[in-house]
């Protein structure tokens, strides 16, 4: 789940990062307000889940509350990168001298947490590691030693920072970092830029923030910031009723159980001629609520065509899902043509319950690729 910078700042600032006061704005009468509160320059802020808003035109210096209100409706509605923008931070101005950047990230492949420190910040650190590898200082940390305090002067030296007050500060805010990143359970913690001021002080200008989705039960505070008005309506239904459920721009509607089944399921869509219009996943259950939910959500899209149901009983029994279907069915009027390929456990008394008691809408194929077949010709 990744956080807006507002966010990733708050976390900051609860584990001693120094960050700058700022407050939150979704109308440009809040933004005048904020910035009266905050007093002085302020910088209005999109708050939107992409980056380089700076380059788009989303991020604004204001001399005071006139400006920061002109700004802030000028920003707000704007499309960065496709984030349409609702929110804005407003934040007290910073004096820049220099900008860094400082992030920890996780890297699988070691199962270590990767700190990457560098001088020249602000830009694309892509660029960075691509052009001037040397100017990047990379640094794993073992789980179990934690970050050490030679670790921190390792990681300064190693990007060249000579001035010792920037040093003392900086080797501070990464072992703060460490501490955030791992009790958030995060897999990225990015500061882009981290600056110093001309009076010297180094504090964190920007967060880019990704905690482990996995972790989330361990942090109902975090999991709270979810912002589901920035998913789209159906990808938000499902969230909220369990359904692992991602749109695609086809018009077979997929549904299956287990995430290797719907992706294979969705490669003989492709294979039979069709296109998938989403991956809907029922997870290893398949009782009746679980179905209904699933058909609520693939049928409220208007592209789909036909709706292909693809089941391989494991520990979930094909009776079970054949029950499922037929309580959705009593439940729900779908008009798009069903097609149910069951397999597995019970499978064929399942097979047998649809045949008996089915609409005439619904048919049931032996095989996976016959199923697919069958439901991008009703499709058509
Ligand atoms: P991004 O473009 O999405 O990465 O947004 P950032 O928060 O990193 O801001 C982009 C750039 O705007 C920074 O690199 C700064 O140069 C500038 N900026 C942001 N906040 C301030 C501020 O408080 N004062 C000044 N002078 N510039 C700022
Ligand atoms: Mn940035």
């Amino acid at each position: 789940m990744d956080l807006y910078e507002y966010q990733g700042k708050e976390l900051f600032k609860r584990f001693g990062i120094p960050v700058s006061e700022g407050r939150l704005a979704t109308t440009p009468e809040e933004a005048r307000a904020a910035a009266q509160e905050l007093g002085g320059q302020v910088v209005v802020k999109a708050q939107v889940l992409t980056g380089g808003r700076g380059k788009a035109g989303g991020i604004k210096l204001a001399d005071g509350p006139e400006e920061a209100e002109e700004h802030a409706r000028a920003i707000l509605g704007m499309d960065i990168n496709g984030h349409v923008v609702r929110k804005l931070w407003i934040e007290s101005a910073s004096e820049i001298e220099r900008e860094y950047y400082l992030a920890l990230t996780f890297d699988r492949g070691l199962k270590k947490a990767l700190f990457m420190f560098t001088k020249e910040g602000g830009v694309d650190i892509e660029e960075v590691a691509a052009n001037r590898p040397d100017a990047l200082a990379r640094l794993h940390v073992d789980p179990l030693e934690g970050f050490q305090p030679y670790q921190a002067r390792r990681l300064i030296y190693g990007a060249g920072i000579e001035d010792e007050s920037e040093q003392k500060q900086i080797a501070k805010i990464a072992e703060r970092l460490y501490a955030t990143f791992v009790e958030s359970d995060a897999m990225l913690c990015e500061i882009n830029p981290l600056i110093v001021t001309p009076d010297g002080e180094v504090k964190a200008l920007d967060s880019k923030f990704t905690v482990d989705d996995n972790a989330l039960y361990k942090h109902p505070d975090i999991a709270e910031m979810r912002d589901l008005e920035a998913y789209p309506p159906e990808e938000r239904q499902a969230r909220e009723k369990g359904v692992t459920y991602v749109k695609l721009d086809g018009e077979v509607g997929v549904l299956g159980n287990g995430a290797g089944l719907v992706m294979s399921t969705l490669d003989v869509v492709a294979l039979a001629g069709g296109r998938p219009a989403n991956f809907c996943d029922l997870g290893g259950g398949g009782d009746a609520q679980g179905v209904v939910d699933a058909l609520e959500i693939i049928s409220a899209d208007p592209q789909v065509k036909s709706i292909l149901f693809n089941i391989f009983g494991g520990i979930t029994r094909g009776d079970e899902v054949a029950r499922g279907i037929l309580q959705a069915l009593e439940q729900l009027t779908i008009e798009d043509p069903i097609v149910v390929r069951l397999d597995g456990t019970n499978a064929e008394e399942g097979r047998e319950l649809l045949q008996q008691a089915a609409p005439p809408n619904l048919h049931v194929e032996p095989t996976m690729l016959e199923a697919a077949k069958r439901a991008v010709e009703l499709a058509a």
